[in-house]
């Protein structure tokens, strides 16, 4: 495939780094994965803010535009023509002479891009869904997953289990026993009716399709929408649990540590929801 590197295109395999780069040695980048269907994206505008708003955060500084991105995107879609990929744009601080903590100065970003297969849209009808049974433990990462990090081992630990169970995704509550999110998606539970979501702090990433989902119900239907601490016994008594992601959109989830959700069904709710994201997520 065409990857994208410090400026260049070129095949994947001629694409080398520095082993003194800092996102090789401390996982010191950032990073951003976003679906483009027949090369049109998903959340642009929204993706990138939240990349600049992690690179500020860490202080690094790089001159790209939200159209030098934009245009990287595109040449990936072009280049690697793929119906449904999603592109994945990496930002470290880059590779300094010797190993050492502190933010060295003057040193460049390495930026690198590539695009991969990712699954069809998702469908909002109940018998062809895409269903996610999950495991749910502890949330034992750090007080910092608002920033969108490459430093991802906590994640993928948290991931690893939900696996080694048989399950698709990890769902994960403080020592509160407050719902957090999952290893690689935001959570919603849906009660009586009601629809609520953890609210943004240091404990969550700010998902894209969150807000998507957040932004598309405010709009469009007269839902009863909330954003406020879950319990982790709420999220074992809810009518409706999904998780959601920028490829699995609003996912709805039949198990919880083995226990069925309801009726182990996606729920009439998420089908509404899903069908409204269907119909507006391009519109924003
Ligand atoms: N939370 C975590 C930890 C993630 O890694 C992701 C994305 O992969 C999400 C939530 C969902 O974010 P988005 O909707 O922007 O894909």
């Amino acid at each position: 495939s065409t990857v994208y590197l410090n400026g260049d295109y070129m095949n994947a395999e001629h694409a080398k780094i520095s082993p003194m780069d800092r996102g090789f040695l401390f996982g010191d980048g950032i990073y951003e994965v976003i679906p483009a269907y027949n090369g049109n994206m998903l959340g642009f505008a929204a993706h990138i803010e939240r990349m600049k708003n992690g690179l500020n955060e860490l202080e690094i500084v790089l001159d790209y535009t939200a159209d030098t991105w934009r245009e990287i995107c595109q040449q990936l879609c072009e280049k690697n023509h793929g119906e449904n990929l999603g592109i994945y744009l990496h930002v470290s601080r880059g590779a300094d002479t010797k190993r050492a903590h502190a933010y060295p100065s003057g040193i460049t970003p390495t930026v690198f891009a590539y695009a991969f297969e990712i699954p069809a849209q998702p469908v909002s009808d109940i018998d062809n869904a895409t269903t996610y049974t999950v495991s749910v433990e502890q949330d034992k990462r750090w007080q910092r997953c608002h920033i969108k990090s490459t430093a991802l081992l906590g994640n993928v630990i948290h991931y690893q289990h939900g696996a080694a169970a048989g399950n698709k995704e990890t769902i994960l509550y403080n020592r509160l026993d407050e719902l957090t999110e999952a290893s690689s998606s935001n959570v919603f539970i849906v009660k009586d009716g009601v629809i609520s979501t953890p609210p943004l702090d240091n404990q969550i990433l700010p998902g894209i399709t969150r807000w998507l989902i957040l932004t598309i119900l405010h709009s469009h239907s007269d839902f009863k929408v909330q954003e406020r601490i879950i319990t982790k016994q709420e999220l074992f008594a809810a009518d409706e649990v999904w998780i959601t992601s920028a490829t699995k959109e609003v996912g709805p989830v039949v198990k919880l540590n083995g226990q069925l959700v309801a009726d182990g069904k996606p729920g009439k709710i998420w089908q509404q929801v899903q069908s409204l994201f269907t119909e507006h997520k391009f519109d924003y």
